[in-house]
């Protein structure tokens, strides 16, 4: 996996002070999308264990609430592996800091991906907004992989960014379409949780 930068000390994406991964690919091409260069999937540095230990140091201070996932799309087939490798380590070494994960594509397309909802509930194409759906192209244990990502995720910010839907005063999501979903909720329940952050008025 590629990825454009670490940015520490956040207070735009998801709540407190967080950590930052902006990886690189994306095959969504939102139309406006405010972070093009990251479509590249070759885009910026080569993500290495160096990077793991420069998040989980950064992730160390009391005041540091959580890491959030963003890019590009960490929810590419591409990049999820190595987003569960460093989610995984995070939740070892701080349990109690929230993980934000920042996707494109829609939380019922991926919990069905994963195995963990039957693919029902994934909306019909013509209901839902969006440019293009999961692809096909799965790794080794993707499904497994893709499950295990998702229980480790406190909160999946969904949905493709539309400047049709564009709204300034949403808080932590760009377009009216996006949900910001408790994952922990919503896997315990089977029914899409939204996570109660108030807009600004
Ligand atoms: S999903 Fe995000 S990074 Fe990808 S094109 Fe849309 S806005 Fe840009």
């Amino acid at each position: 996996m590629y990825y454009g930068v670490i940015k520490k000390n956040d207070i735009a994406n998801g709540p407190g002070v967080r950590i930052n991964l902006f990886v690189s690919g994306c095959t969504h091409r939102c139309e406006e999308c405010f972070n093009a260069d990251t479509w590249d999937f070759n885009y910026g540095s080569e993500y290495t264990e160096k990077q793991t230990k420069e998040i989980l140091d950064a992730l160390a201070p009391d005041y540091i609430a959580g890491m959030t996932f963003l890019g590009g799309e960490p929810m590419e087939p591409a990049n999820r592996g190595t987003v569960l490798e460093i989610a995984k380590q995070i939740k070892t070494l701080y349990p109690y800091k929230t993980i934000w994960i920042y996707s494109g594509y829609l939380a019922e397309e991926l919990l069905a991906r994963a195995g963990l909802w039957s693919s029902d509930k994934v909306p019909p194409c013509e209901e839902v907004p969006r440019n293009r759906v999961l692809p096909d192209y799965s790794p080794a244990n993707d499904a497994e992989n893709l499950a295990e990502l998702l229980k480790l995720t406190d909160v999946l910010v969904d949905g493709e960014y539309m400047k049709e839907k564009k709204n300034l005063r949403l808080k932590f999501r760009g377009s009216e379409n996006q949900r910001i979903i408790d994952m922990k909720e919503t896997i315990k329940q089977g029914n899409i949780v939204l996570a109660d952050y108030k807009d600004r008025t």
